[in-house]
């Protein structure tokens, strides 16, 4: 396998494909909006197409594929996809993030087409938060999610919860104890300000400092996890006094762009090297107009090894820090939204 490497000496190695921009939830953080302008349908990659395009990734050096959106399981026969995926042996790694809502019905299949790791958002234990901050009344349903994905063999589910102060800060504790009663691992996320986040502020972030704090404060002394230098990853991991671990992403005090692999193609096959960054390569284009497999990775290797992005930590330097892009300018573009691009 070769490796392509950027301007930083960041290897090209994971993708996340977003395989839809709809979603059936609309978390505040996400999208607060009350409409939306939607990818039109016929720019949607077929799954020929993606498959196609992830081949063409993994001959540059990806092994890691997340499937994303908006919510991955509102793409009709998403196993199908999954299996053509998973066929690649170069894919060593196949994950998925969910909210949840459809998982139930999905898990097995999914498992049987060959999908590895799965991790389901959950920001709160309580129904109601869930109905006045996702605009969704089936929290019983993301549970029912969780189970269904453990009965289907996943024994290491991971929960992404974006904390947010007023919100949910009061439930870490609650959060990591669900986890730990079944079978999964809690990844608490600092509120980001991505496209899509239009009532973002910095008050509302709960710092990776202030999480730790309180847990400790609950738990007692808190371990830091050493993490495999090999394979650095964005959630720093930590373990209770009883031996149970954890996750915090600082992604927007303390973020991780130094080690960033990851880049980002679009439902509609646009290709961006960095959750913030303002314009994406159009691939659906190229591969609609009969570029073939060695033209479509050389512009692809040549663009990641002039990638300088680092988004995140520029953001750091930002003086009045707010939304990242008012609303006006997302619909202008919806791939800015994080919604489209997946997170
Ligand atoms: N719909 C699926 C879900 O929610 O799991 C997948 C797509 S969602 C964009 C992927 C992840 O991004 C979710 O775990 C979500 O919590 C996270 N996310 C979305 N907006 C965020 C924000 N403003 N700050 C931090 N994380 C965010
Ligand atoms: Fe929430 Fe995910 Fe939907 Fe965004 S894409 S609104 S994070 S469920
Ligand atoms: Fe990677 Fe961009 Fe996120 Fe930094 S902000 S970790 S460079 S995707």
């Amino acid at each position: 396998m070769s490796e392509t490497r950027d301007t930083f000496g960041r290897p090209l190695a994971s993708l996340r494909l977003s395989v839809t921009d709809r979603c059936n939830m609309r978390c505040r953080y996400c999208m607060p909006e009350d409409d939306y302008v939607w990818l039109p349908r016929e720019s949607i990659l077929t799954f020929e197409e993606t498959a196609r395009l992830v081949g063409v990734f993994a001959g540059l050096g990806v092994s890691k594929v997340r499937l994303t959106g908006g919510e991955p399981l509102l793409r009709h026969d998403l196993p199908k996809l999954v299996e053509m995926i998973a066929r690649d042996a170069r894919i060593t790694d196949l994950a998925m993030t969910t909210n949840g809502l459809l998982l139930a019905k999905h898990a097995a299949a999914l498992h049987r087409a060959g999908l590895q790791r799965l991790t389901v958002s959950l920001d709160t234990l309580h129904p109601e938060r869930m109905l006045a901050f996702a605009k969704s009344e089936r929290h019983a349903d993301v549970l029912a999610g969780i189970t269904a994905g453990r009965a289907a063999g996943y024994d290491r589910i991971k929960l992404n919860t974006v904390v947010i102060r007023g919100f949910n800060d009061d439930e870490l504790a609650d959060l990591i104890e669900f986890g730990r009663a079944n079978g999964a691992e809690v990844r608490f996320i600092e509120y980001m300000d991505v496209g899509g986040a239009t009532r973002w502020s910095l008050d509302q972030v709960v710092s990776q400092r202030e999480m730790l704090e309180l847990l400790q404060r609950r738990f007692g002394p808190i371990a830091s996890v050493p993490g495999d230098p090999a394979s650095p990853a964005p959630a720093e991991r930590f373990r209770l006094p009883d031996g149970t671990t954890f996750g915090i992403i600082a992604s927007t005090t303390a973020p991780f762009c130094r080690a960033c692999d990851r880049s980002r193609v679009t439902a509609d096959g646009t290709w961006f090297l960095c959750l913030y960054a303002a314009r994406g390569i159009d691939l659906r284009e190229r591969l609609r107009c009969g570029a073939t497999d060695e033209a479509l990775a050389a512009l692809i290797a040549a663009t990641w090894r002039a990638r300088t992005d680092r988004g995140a930590e520029e953001r750091l330097g930002v003086r009045e820090r707010g939304a990242l892009y008012p609303v006006e300018s997302l619909r202008a573009d919806p791939h800015r939204e994080m919604h489209t691009r997946g997170g």
